[in-house]
């Protein structure tokens, strides 16, 4: 029996005992390709040694600080390698240890934020229905996954939400995308024009929706008519990039492409790539300065924030895929991804969609390709693909769930940056053999 509570007690699962590159190998020697990063993580594989020996050395130097007696210049640096590359005005980075906490972080600084300008009625968030936003409770009780947040009802804040902008199923056949970026506008101002404009604090969102669709990216023009509405009304906009932002999109910050700036955004897993629990809620300078120049401090904090040795890891991983120009094989290689996904699933019955930015790409299943029917949930499609991957060699990221009333099966792919052309080619083979082996299964 084993003592670690897993996250999935009743199965048993292989130990991984090593890494290298975009492989993991467990006790048995088989060797995974990590197709997924584990959840879009590992952007540069595993065992990389510079991030190895960056480690050691801060290590070995000064592990750890409490950041109430100081600062470390591993952490300034790091902060100042985010904040030169990141959307203007967003000058000031706050560390965390992780995606929710950079959530969570976020949601008391816009609060804050309102407090100290005397603005106090504003309170509520609004989100998407389709999203993840973490697992603490305040990161919980805005997603919108409701499978997740069921038990936990009581427990949540009040949160209200709109509709997420997932192309593939919500827009209309008669619709043009700027006609349905803005109808999801309009519904954005609807909401916060019933909850009145005083009492909202802020919209969240991912900016390609990662862990409930599978790499969902929005239509054009969508987020700059979201950040207009915003703005109408004083609204903060926070953009969840914990998944979709350092690189993984092919840009440093998957809303660039968008061409817009939140005022608030977080990051996390494509930070420290894996080798160390890190995440950050960047700031803009008028938040900053309202908290600063008013009450003077931010009323929250974490024992790990700023981790030095967590910090020295990122900074590590971030100046690997710059001085390697990985950002530019993300591009090609997943547009060789998504190409060789469409090419050969271009007439499969059961395929309905492959969408995704960079090396961050969703393939949804369904039962019909006309209807755009999906599986019945209790066959887990999903979850078949993933146990028929692994036997074959490949970790793929399943996700199943209910949107809008809607089930669907969506598999994410979020391979490492470093990946070369053949094996992408691998991964695709491999997910071809995993995809018609759950499909047997099921028939
Ligand atoms: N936000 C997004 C968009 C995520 O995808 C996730 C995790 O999947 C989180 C927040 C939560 O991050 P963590 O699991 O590091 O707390």
């Amino acid at each position: 029996m084993s003592h670690v509570f897993h996250r999935l007690p009743k199965q048993t699962l292989p130990v991984a005992v090593s890494g290298d590159g975009i492989e993991l190998i467990d006790a048995a020697g088989k060797r995974y390709i990590d197709a997924c990063g584990g959840a879009a993580v590992s952007c540069l594989g595993h065992g990389h040694p510079r991030v190895v020996a960056a480690l050691t050395r801060q290590a070995q130097q000064l592990a750890y600080a409490h950041t109430s007696f100081f600062t470390t210049q591993v952490a300034e640096e790091l902060a100042d390698w985010l904040s030169a590359r990141a959307p203007q005005g967003l000058d000031h980075v706050y560390f965390v240890s992780g995606g929710s906490e950079a959530v969570e972080a976020a949601l008391k600084l816009a609060r804050q934020y309102f407090v100290e300008r005397g603005e106090t009625s504003r309170r509520h968030i609004i989100a998407r229905r389709q999203s993840y936003h973490g697992n603490t409770l305040g990161a919980l009780a805005i997603g919108g996954n409701a499978w997740r947040r069921e038990p936990f009802l009581p427990l949540l804040i009040e949160a209200h939400h709109v509709s997420p902008c997932y192309a593939y199923r919500e827009q209309r056949a008669d619709e043009t995308e700027e006609a349905f970026a803005q109808r999801l506008a309009d519904e954005l101002e609807q909401k916060i024009l019933q909850l009145g404009p005083e009492t909202v604090a802020a919209f969240v969102a991912e900016t390609v929706v990662g862990a409930t669709a599978g790499a969902v990216p929005p239509v054009r023009e969508y987020f700059k008519k979201i950040r207009a509405v915003c703005d109408r009304y004083g609204v903060l906009l926070i953009l969840d990039e914990v998944m979709s932002g350092m690189g993984r999109t092919g840009y440093l910050f998957a809303c660039t492409e968008d061409g817009i700036a939140p005022d608030l955004l977080t990051i996390a897993k494509g930070l420290g790539g894996g080798y160390q629990p890190i995440g950050a809620t960047l700031v803009n300078d008028r938040i900053y300065r309202t908290i600063v120049d008013g009450s003077g401090f931010f009323q929250h904090g974490h024992t790990y924030i700023g981790h030095a040795t967590a910090c020295a890891a990122a900074l590590e991983v971030q100046h690997v895929i710059e001085e390697d120009r990985l950002l530019d094989n993300v591009r090609a290689r997943g547009e060789q991804l998504r190409t060789l996904l469409r090419e050969r699933h271009a007439s499969h019955p059961h395929v309905g969609d492959i969408r995704g930015r960079g090396l961050f790409i969703g393939v949804e299943l369904v039962a019909d390709r006309e209807t755009k029917q999906a599986f019945e949930p209790g066959l887990k499609l999903h979850a078949r693909i993933k146990r028929e991957a692994m036997a074959h060699g490949l970790m793929v990221y399943p996700m199943g769930g209910t949107i809008d009333g809607v089930h669907g099966d969506h598999v994410l792919l979020a391979p490492p940056f470093i990946c070369s052309e053949s094996d992408i080619e691998r991964i695709v083979e491999r997910f071809d053999r995993a995809l018609a082996g759950a499909l047997s299964s099921i028939d």
